[in-house]
């Protein structure tokens, strides 16, 4: 038993329920009461009991995009739009194998936890043959660090010789694709209450895939009762690509595709039009917004209120951080606050529906919406308690503004099931200096295999 007292509460239930000064207990890896005030005597006995004045406690936030081996190719390309991104990193990519994986796996979600993230999805498409087992490496990092994780199969399947834009070197064959990835569900996926892991099923990007293997890989899916995820609508270059090659916007492309629909969520959506958005929430199919990485990247900014407006599920995702070198989930926070604000004006977006999207709007993204997203008994104990009496947050007059508007807070404590992975700031399960090492010489390695000079 854990009890958590005399912190400000933020539970991000239906109702919005907050608690100015309240307690949380947590038994096993469940929690079972959250209230106002100091916590019934009776679960005192014997309860780890942490002191929570000076903090916010709300649920752990739950990333829903990210691509981790890109953590060892971080500030390259600075300047490119997407496609030259692509083109200039897919080369340096073809070098990765089971180590590199691991080590860069270890710090990006490293960086994840320390920002108060409980759950991480991970979309990796890159397998070079000779490479070793890439998807294992992950899900070890993540064991290991004690982060529930969401893994997603990817894929490519359209090389250059074919119209695509990756480099023939670095895709797959189709049935070699979905051979792959019904073994990895076979071997990870975990659909039990309380899961540490499941896969998903995760072409990359009409740009990269054929539309065969992304009919196949939702049929799959479908089959094997997994969730479906991909890249859409990022950047106008992308639009361009799919009416010139399909005759059509990317998201009609996936609709006639068959993947709409409640199963299914969808990386950045920056270039929407009306029906589109509507089209999504009348299917239920939920978006990953990526408001750091399409700025960096110069991409757009998504019509995050026309989503919400419509329905639609949104959560948020750093992305890979070679389009996001800090990789840390909290500041997206702040970031998809004030990218609504500059597209849509003051009201676009609140601060609390900004913690809205970084936690139930994720663990609606992943399909757990049951488990995740919010601080009520019965539900998964991911919590996170931010230290907000410090000199950047004490005279904030609102707690939640001072988190998701104030500078990047301390995570006091971060619980993934029950389990402290993160005190006082810092990762319990690894060390952050030996994962920063590991991550450099990871990242030295590939970049000289690939004779790229920063
Ligand atoms: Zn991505």
């Amino acid at each position: 038993m854990i009890v958590i007292e005399g912190c400000a509460i933020a539970t991000v239930d239906a109702a919005g329920s907050e608690h100015a000064s309240g307690h949380l207990v947590v038994d096993g890896d469940r929690i079972v009461a959250v209230g106002a005030g100091p916590a019934p005597a009776a679960a005192l006995e014997g309860a780890r009991r942490v002191d929570g004045r000076g903090c916010l406690a709300t649920p752990g936030l739950v990333n829903c995009h990210h691509h981790l081996y890109q953590w060892i190719t971080r500030g390259l390309a600075q300047q490119a739009t997407l496609f030259e991104w692509l083109s200039e990193l897919y080369p340096v990519w073809a070098g990765l194998d089971a180590e590199l994986e691991l080590a860069a796996a270890r710090a990006g979600l490293a960086a994840l936890l320390t920002s108060g993230c409980s759950t991480s999805t991970d979309h990796h498409y890159v397998f070079p043959a000779g490479g070793g087992d890439l998807l294992a490496a992950e899900v070890a990092a993540a064991a290991g660090l004690g982060i529930r994780f969401h893994p997603c199969r990817g894929s490519m399947d359209l090389g250059r010789s074919r119209g695509g834009l990756p480099p023939d070197e670095i895709v797959e064959d189709r049935d070699a694709v979905l051979a792959a990835t019904e073994a990895a569900i076979d071997r990870w996926h975990d659909p039990s209450p309380g899961s540490m892991l499941r896969i998903a099923v995760a072409p990359c990007s009409p740009f990269s895939v054929t539309g065969e293997l992304m009919e196949e890989s939702a049929a799959l899916a479908r089959r094997r009762g997994v969730r479906l995820h991909t890249h859409l609508a990022e950047t106008l270059d992308e639009e361009a690509y799919c009416r010139e090659r399909f005759g059509r916007a990317p998201v009609e492309y996936l609709d006639d595709l068959g993947w709409l629909g409640d199963d299914v969520w969808l990386a950045h959506c920056v270039h929407l039009d009306g029906p589109s958005v509507r089209r999504f929430g009348d299917s239920g199919t939920a978006v990953a917004h990526c408001p750091s990485s399409n700025a960096r990247l110069g991409a757009g900014m998504a019509p995050l209120p026309d989503l919400l407006g419509a329905g639609v599920p949104v959560g948020l995702g750093v992305d890979g951080a070679a389009s996001n070198e800090s990789g840390q989930l909290g500041p997206e926070l702040r970031q998809a606050l004030l990218v609504a604000r500059l597209r849509g004006g003051p009201a676009a977006l609140t601060a609390r529906q900004a913690l809205a999207l970084g936690t139930s709007g994720g663990a609606r993204c992943l399909g757990r919406r049951d488990e995740l997203g919010s601080l009520e008994p019965g539900k998964l104990a991911d919590v996170a308690l931010w230290r907000l009496d410090d000199l950047g947050h004490a005279d904030v007059a609102d707690p939640v503004a001072a988190l998701v508007l104030g500078p990047p807070a301390r995570v006091e404590l971060l619980l993934v099931g029950g389990q402290a992975v993160v005190e006082g700031g810092e990762l319990r399960t690894g060390s952050e200096r030996e994962i920063a090492r590991g991550a450099l010489a990871a990242s030295r390695r590939l970049l000289e295999l690939a004779e790229v000079t920063a």
